[in-house]
């Protein structure tokens, strides 16, 4: 079983890379460890996991609005926000080959010492029994290792210059919520959403995509009045498990986990776990965070942050409910969901068609009969005004369909000899390979509908 599934992860990675999805990091100059570029097809796919959150998470609704802020911020967020004394891992490093862990991880999957102490996980590899290897060795004590990434502002690398790439989004929707207030005029609840990119020095990065130094996050703050804030933690749970199953993820993949070490401010908070190929590991998390965020930042900045509706009404610090999804998580749970090569024939990759690269593949039955040619080429560009379709002329139409099927388009579209005269073309699903002949003219209804 685990073979399987580790094999599921080469199989991914190496799709990934043939097809265009995900390259290696910085590949001519040998790579960057744990780096990777999203390529042609990756982006598409990224793009549209991004457009189909905004579009649930905040324009169709009443209660939210966006935010996009810069990504490097005044450093004293940071201070405010807890994360420069307290956003830290616990790292171990080994007496000989000095590589480093995380504390929490080796705890949870290797084998103690008598004496309490741990063994460097890579002795394993060698085969060497416990304690007995020359190149690997004891493990260190933990000490705590901030993970966030510096940087230094202007011409001169002086400390008075350091900054810090943010290492979630959530923080500057605090920063502007007064700003959002009173452009808006929301009146709560009402939320704050924020899509872009997080940088976290992560001890142990890995799992492909899974956890990388760089990495995007959709984020929301919720505000809300404290006495809400069961019905709303509801509400949006509500709405990430339905948000799970439209994007595609195997819902019985996913593990909500009541997380029972919770920080000081925070009543609740929920993982939702998701049964990666090599293990099950956080996907989303949903957490109440009280008024903690919103009451540092009025301490830390002088501004006041607190709200009122009604005149008769005392001003008080909103409650916030923050729920915050990885970009690249999610697309990894989605190609693992999606990957489907059971029938031993072909690959299938089952994309929803909202998130699929292309809508569709059009093709001409032969590349060499220009009045094939022509129509094929009209039929494509005038799709492409509407969807992102692909083109393809070369061998034969079961090759054609193997390689869109890989990359998750959900119909090819082939002008045949009869489309000349019958102005219908062939249209071939996906996942149940049938076919059927439709009109020309009623493509792009067709389409938008699977789209709905
Ligand atoms: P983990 O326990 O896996 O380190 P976390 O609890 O630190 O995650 P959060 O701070 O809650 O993560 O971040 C919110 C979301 O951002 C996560 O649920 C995940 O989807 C995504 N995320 C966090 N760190 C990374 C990373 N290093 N690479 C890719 N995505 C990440």
């Amino acid at each position: 079983m685990k073979e399987n599934k580790n094999d599921l992860m080469e199989k991914i990675i190496s799709l990934c890379k043939r097809r265009g999805f995900v390259f290696p990091g910085s590949e001519i100059y040998g790579g960057m460890a744990n780096s990777w570029d999203y390529g042609p097809l990756g982006v598409e796919l990224k793009n549209n996991i991004k457009n189909l959150w905004w579009k649930k998470f905040v324009s169709e609704r009443d209660d939210m609005v966006g935010l996009d802020a810069a990504l490097i911020m005044n450093p004293k967020v940071w201070e405010a926000s807890g994360h420069l004394a307290n956003f830290t891992d616990p790292l171990v490093e080994c007496s000989i080959c000095k590589d480093r862990f995380r504390f929490d991880v080796i705890q949870a999957q290797e084998p103690s010492n008598s004496d309490g102490t741990y063994n460097c996980p890579n002795s394993k590899a060698s085969n060497i029994k416990l304690g007995e290897s020359k190149h690997h060795g004891i493990l260190s004590k933990p000490r705590q290792f901030n993970l966030m990434l510096k940087t230094f502002i202007g011409p001169a690398e002086e400390s008075a210059n350091v900054a810090y790439f943010r290492p979630e989004t959530a923080q500057a929707i605090f920063t502007n919520f007064k700003n959002v207030l009173q452009t808006s005029r929301k009146t709560l609840p009402f939320g704050i959403a924020q899509v872009g990119k997080a940088f976290r020095n992560e001890i142990t990065p890995g799992n492909f995509i899974f956890r990388t130094r760089e990495f995007e996050q959709m984020e929301i703050e919720y505000f809300i009045r404290e006495s809400d804030w069961k019905k709303y933690f509801e509400m949006l749970v509500g709405l990430m498990r339905e948000w799970i199953s439209e994007v595609g993820i195997n819902s019985k993949d996913v593990e909500e986990i009541e997380v029972k070490d919770l920080a000081h401010y925070s009543k609740r908070t929920v993982d939702f776990e998701y049964k990666f190929p090599f293990g099950q590991k956080e996907l989303y998390g949903l957490a109440y965070r009280g008024d903690f965020d919103l009451s540092n930042h009025q301490k830390f900045s002088g501004e006041n942050l607190e709200y009122k509706e009604e005149e008769t009404e005392k001003p008080f610090i909103p409650h916030v409910i923050e729920p915050s999804l990885g970009v690249d998580r999610t697309l990894l749970a989605v190609l693992c969901s999606a990957y489907d090569d059971s029938d031993g024939e072909r690959l299938v990759l089952k994309l929803k068609p909202k998130l699929a690269p292309f809508k569709a593949a059009v093709f001409p039955l032969l590349r060499n009969k220009p009045e094939l040619v022509e129509l094929a080429r009209k039929v494509y560009l005038d799709l492409k005004k509407k969807f992102n379709v692909a083109w393809d002329d070369r061998g034969n139409i079961g090759k054609r369909y193997y390689s869109q099927d890989e990359i998750g388009t959900p119909y090819c579209i082939t002008v045949d000899f009869d489309s000349l005269t019958d102005t219908s073309v062939t249209v071939r699903e996906r996942d149940s390979a049938k076919q059927e002949r439709i009109k020309i003219g009623e493509l792009e209804s067709f389409i938008s509908k699977s789209l709905e």
